[in-house]
């Protein structure tokens, strides 16, 4: 089907209590993979791009190879573009046919963030596509963004609300709640209160960052209190690897490289399809779409 934008599916599924798998996309291999693990799973997926990942392939190849593989198959996929700082980057995304994108002020001091995520959410309204934009600053290693443990900084709740105010069609609200991007050192110090507090004061379904290693309990906990987006690229970056040197490994002497291709594609769609069932977006694909 054709590419779908986020917001209405996300605030189904903020609604029903799941969550909806975002994944990083690298090559059409990988697309591949998240659409075909979404379709055999009967689920809504988003298929987000980084703006490095934008920056190599180019932003209109990009978009022909999401929305051929989006419209072969039976479930809802909106294409999303992760944590961009460029509005020009932006403006482009939009005219290749982005159907949602994020604004990432979150370095910026909160009124900049603010007048910017605004002037952002202009554009995405009048193209009619959907926005994320966030605030604190979420730790970790994304693209060639370091926030070190001591720079990352939870989202303050009274800006949280001030934020949103005149944002009401935000399609998805990304507060730094403890998560962080890469794998966790230890286990993840997920800031509950805060995330409940936001969710009962606002309701825009919140993007869970950092979703690589989080465990199953903390992933039902942040969904339950209001998490419909859920991130994951690292993991997803690790198997689109791990799919072609585990072969290697078991193969040294084999030379043909569709077996490799389809190696990667297997490692990427199982955990495509573990996630769908961790998050419950399992058989949510035509009530997402119809929301
Ligand atoms: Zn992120």
């Amino acid at each position: 089907m054709p590419l779908v934008p986020m917001g209405p599916m996300l605030r189904h599924a903020r609604a029903n209590h799941y969550g909806i798998a975002a994944y990083n996309m690298i090559d059409f291999n990988s697309a591949r993979a998240i659409i075909d693990g979404a379709a055999t799973r009967n689920a809504p997926m988003i298929v987000q791009v980084s703006v490095k990942t934008v920056k190599h392939w180019g932003a209109p190849h990009v978009a022909t190879w999401v929305r051929m593989l989006a419209s072969d198959a039976p479930v809802p996929v909106a294409l999303h573009l992760d944590h961009c700082t460029d509005i020009a980057m932006i403006e482009r995304c939009i005219e290749a046919g982005w159907t949602s994108v994020m604004f990432d002020g979150s370095a910026l001091p909160f009124a900049e963030n603010h007048a910017k995520s605004r002037q952002v959410y202009a554009l995405t309204e009048a193209a009619g596509i959907g926005l994320e934009a966030e605030i604190g600053a979420i730790g970790g290693v994304e693209d060639d963004k370091v926030v070190n443990d001591d720079q990352s900084r939870l989202a303050n709740f009274e800006e949280c609300v001030a934020f949103v105010q005149d944002m009401p069609n935000l399609a998805v609200f990304a507060p730094a709640i403890g998560t962080a991007h890469g794998f966790y050192k230890g286990e993840a110090k997920i800031a509950y209160d805060l995330l409940e507090r936001i969710t009962k004061a606002i309701p825009i379904p919140i993007a869970l960052h950092g979703g690589t290693g989080l465990t199953n309990d903390q992933f039902d906990r942040c969904i339950a209190l209001g998490c419909g987006k859920v991130n994951i690229s690292t993991m997803h970056k690790s198997l689109f690897i791990d799919g072609f040197i585990n072969l290697r490994a078991e193969k040294p002497k084999l030379v043909e490289p569709l077996p490799f291709i389809e190696a990667q594609h297997k490692a990427m769609k199982d955990d495509v399809m573990h996630a769908i069932r961790t998050f419950g977006s399992e058989g949510r694909a035509l009530a997402a779409l119809a929301a």
